[in-house]
C-alpha cells in the first residue's frame, strides 16, 4: 500500500500502530478526522489475514465514522482501531495493554466495541482508561440501539421505495444473526414481518427460527431470496459484482459497516437494478449515537429520540439522490461534507 498516498487521499490525520511484546498486542488506531469533536470508534478484534488485510480495514471503517457521526448529527470526529488477534487468544492482559495505548492519546480518541469485543472487554479495557464507553448497557447497550435504528433505516426506506407495503406484508432476509441480526429479528417479528436468516453458525439460526419463526437459508442462498429487503448484518464487502446481479430485493438496509466492495462501482450497481441502499454508516448509527449519549450522560429517553435521526437522515438522502440523480452513497457522503466543512468554517470565522 502507498501509504501516504492513501491517508491523504482518505483524509486521514493519523494513524497509531501500537505493539506490546509480552502480550504480543498488535494494533492500528485510525484518526480520521477532528472536525467535529474527539475522534470516536469501536475496537474490532479479527484474525486479519495480512497486516495490509487490517489497514485497510481500519482506514475504511474510521472514514465511515466520520460520515456516521456527521449524517447522525453527533459532534464527535471519525476514528477505529483493530487489533490483530484471533479471539481464542483475546486475554485480560492484552486489553489492558491496549487500554494504556488509548489512554496516551489523552482522549484525542474515544473507543467501545465491535466484533469479538464484548461488554466485559469494554470494562477491562476500562481498567486502563476512561476514554472507553459502551459497557454501561444504557438503553439496552450499542447493540439493541443499533438493531433499533437498522429497523428505522428499514421502515424509510420501505416508505419511499415500497410505498403501497406494510410493515406486516414484508419478507425480510437477515444475513448474519449475531448481536445485530438477532435483535433486529426481534424488532421484525414483533411488527408481523416474515424473516429469513442465514449465518454461518448453525445454533444461532436455530435460536432465530424457534424464538421468531425464522426460516433458515444456506448462507449462499440469502442474496437471491424474493425478499422485500436484504438486511446484511455480518462483515462487509458483501455487496459485490458476484453478489449484487443476483440479489431480487428492492431494498437493502443493514447493520454490517462497508457492505459495498468498491463504493463507486457497486453502487452504481445497485442503482442501475433500482435497488435502493441504505448507506451503511447511516442505518446504523444507533450505537453511536448510544454510546455518546452514555459518554456526555444523557437519559435513554434522548437516546431514543435520537435514533429518530437515522430515519429522517436517511428519507432527506433518498430525495437527495433521487432529485440529483446521484446514488444514495454519494447523496450520505455529499451531506456528511456538507456538515463537516459548515464545523470547520464556525471553528476559523
Ligand atoms: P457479531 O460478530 O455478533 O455477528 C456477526 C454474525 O455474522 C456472526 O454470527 C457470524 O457467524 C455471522 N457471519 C459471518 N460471516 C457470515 C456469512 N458469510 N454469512 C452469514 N453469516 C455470517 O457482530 P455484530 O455486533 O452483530 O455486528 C454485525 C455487523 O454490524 C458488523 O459488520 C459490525 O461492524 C456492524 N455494526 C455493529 C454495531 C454494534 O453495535 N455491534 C454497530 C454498527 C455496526
Amino acid at each position: 500500500m502507498k501509504f501516504f498516498e492513501t491517508i491523504r487521499e482518505m483524509g486521514h490525520e493519523q494513524i497509531f500502530f501500537c505493539h506490546d511484546k509480552e502480550s504480543d498486542l498488535r494494533a492500528i488506531i485510525a484518526i480520521h478526522d477532528t472536525s467535529l469533536g474527539p475522534a470516536m470508534g469501536a475496537t474490532r478484534l479479527w484474525p486479519y489475514a495480512s497486516e495490509d488485510d487490517a489497514l485497510r480495514d481500519v482506514l475504511r471503517l474510521s472514514r465511515g465514522m466520520t460520515y456516521k457521526a456527521a449524517c447522525a448529527n453527533i459532534p464527535v470526529g471519525g476514528g477505529k482501531a483493530v487489533i490483530i488477534a484471533n479471539p481464542e487468544n483475546k486475554t485480560d492482559g492484552l486489553l489492558r495493554t491496549y487500554g494504556r495505548f488509548v489512554d496516551s492519546l489523552k482522549g484525542r480518541f474515544i473507543t467501545g466495541q465491535d466484533v469479538n469485543i464484548s461488554p466485559e472487554d469494554v470494562r477491562n479495557i476500562r481498567r486502563q482508561t476512561n476514554y472507553v464507553v459502551g459497557g454501561a448497557e444504557k438503553a439496552g447497550g450499542p447493540v439493541v440501539t443499533t438493531a433499533l435504528g437498522v429497523f428505522l433505516g428499514i421502515k424509510a426506506a420501505v416508505e419511499f421505495r415500497l410505498p403501497q407495503k406494510k410493515l406486516n406484508q414484508l419478507k425480510i432476509a437477515v444475513q448474519g444473526i449475531g448481536n445485530v441480526g438477532k435483535n433486529l429479528c426481534k424488532y421484525l417479528h414483533e411488527y408481523g414481518v416474515i424473516i429469513f436468516v442465514s449465518d454461518l453458525n448453525r445454533e444461532k439460526t436455530e435460536e432465530v427460527k424457534h424464538l421468531y419463526g425464522a426460516t433458515v437459508v444456506d448462507p449462499k442462498e440469502i442474496y437471491s431470496l424474493d425478499v422485500d429487503v436484504f438486511a446484511p448484518c455480518a462483515l462487509g464487502g458483501v455487496l459485490n459484482s458476484s453478489t449484487i446481479p443476483i440479489i431480487k430485493a428492492p431494498i437493502i438496509a443493514g447493520a454490517a459497516n462497508n457492505q459495498l466492495e468498491d463504493e463507486q462501482i457497486h453502487s452504481k450497481l445497485l442503482e442501475s437494478k433500482e435497488i435502493l441502499y441504505c448507506p451503511d454508516y447511516v442505518i446504523n448509527a444507533g450505537g453511536l449515537i448510544n454510546v455518546y449519549n452514555e459518554m456526555i450522560g444523557s437519559d435513554e429517553e434522548k437516546t431514543f429520540k435520537q435514533l429518530n435521526n437515522i430515519y429522517d437522515t436517511l428519507l432527506e438522502i433518498f430525495i437527495r439522490a433521487k432529485e440529483q440523480g446521484i446514488t444514495t452513497h454519494d447523496a450520505a457522503k455529499y451531506l456528511a461534507n456538507e456538515r463537516i466543512i459548515r464545523a470547520k468554517n464556525i471553528v476559523t470565522s
